[in-house]
């Protein structure tokens, strides 16, 4: 994606203009990139944590989601159903070493912090 591209741009965090160089970047920094990926993982936790107040009998789905949010060890199906990808994509991030992974006997462990990671780096 390198390019001589510049193109000014607004911040999507703090709204400050500056020079992006390509098409896709949409943070005039790391830390605005940061922060506003935790703002809207924050914003994403409140909604469905009144989705879930507003249907008391609706059951398992969202609720497991907040539980599964709130782990910080995760086995490979579990990071899939978190970031919404298939076991087939976790592996294949695996592999290529983009996602950092412990093996417990024969299980796979996957950190919180290494799927936070993964997201920070691809620039999300
Ligand atoms: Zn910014």
């Amino acid at each position: 994606m390198s390019s001589n591209l510049e193109i000014t741009k607004n911040c999507l965090c703090c709204g400050k203009e500056y020079t992006a160089k390509t098409l896709t970047t949409r943070y005039c920094s790391h830390d605005c990139n940061r922060r506003h990926y935790k703002k809207i993982k924050r914003e994403e936790k409140i909604s469905n944590f009144t989705q879930l107040q507003a249907n008391p009998d609706q059951p398992a789905p969202i609720q497991s989601d907040i539980l599964l949010q709130q782990k910080q060890f995760l086995s490979i199906d579990e990071t899939a159903q978190l970031i919404g990808a298939s076991r087939r994509t976790i592996q294949r991030l695996i592999s290529s070493n983009k996602l950092h992974v412990s093996k417990v006997g024969s299980r796979t462990i996957i950190t919180r912090k290494a799927i936070d990671y993964l997201f920070y780096f691809s620039g999300i």
